[in-house]
């Protein structure tokens, strides 16, 4: 693996081609809105892993929902940190819930592993960033917050 300062737009275009045939098949809108270049050091493979996990889980977690799944995306700067938010509309996560997802092996699925959102945090927490998920009753995000890095 690489180190060195990267682009997050720049990396989120590079895995689109990846997630596209997923979005397509799952019948998603999916809405994308990056403001600016959003520059951060680290490792971009990983960066990516974590974007294609949480996308991913999202298309997963509108898979039974009657309405039209959407996801959006949203990436921007304030006060020398990174946002990067990926929001699904979809089933509320329940409270007592949301504060375990981010624990090793913890997984409601019949197949799951349980490991993508904990290895996600990781990766998120050696770049010295956060990564917080919120869930109401018509949204659940994932916001990655990294810091500011300058090329
Ligand atoms: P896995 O995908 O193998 O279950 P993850 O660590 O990726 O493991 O996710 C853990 C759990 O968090 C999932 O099983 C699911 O219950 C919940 N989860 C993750 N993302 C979402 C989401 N976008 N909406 C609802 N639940 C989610
Ligand atoms: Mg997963």
């Amino acid at each position: 693996l690489k180190k060195g300062i990267f682009s997050l737009s720049d990396q989120f275009d590079q895995i689109l081609s990846f997630i596209y045939p997923k979005i397509l098949e799952s019948n998603v809108q999916l809405d994308t809105n990056f403001i600016g270049k959003l520059y951060i050091n680290g490792y971009a493979e990983e960066i990516k892993q974590v974007l294609i996990n949480i996308i991913f889980n999202a298309i997963e977690a509108m898979s039974r929902q009657v309405s039209k799944p959407v996801i959006k995306i949203t990436g921007y700067q304030e006060r020398h940190q990174n946002y990067i938010k990926i929001a699904n509309s979809g089933p509320k996560i329940p409270e007592n819930i949301v504060e375990t997802i981010f624990d090793p092996f913890f997984t409601t699925k019949n197949s799951g592993t349980g490991l993508g959102l904990y290895v996600c945090k990781e990766i998120i927490t050696k770049h010295k960033g956060n990564l917080i998920c919120s869930s109401d009753d018509n949204w659940t995000e994932f916001t990655i917050i990294l810091p500011v890095s300058h090329v």
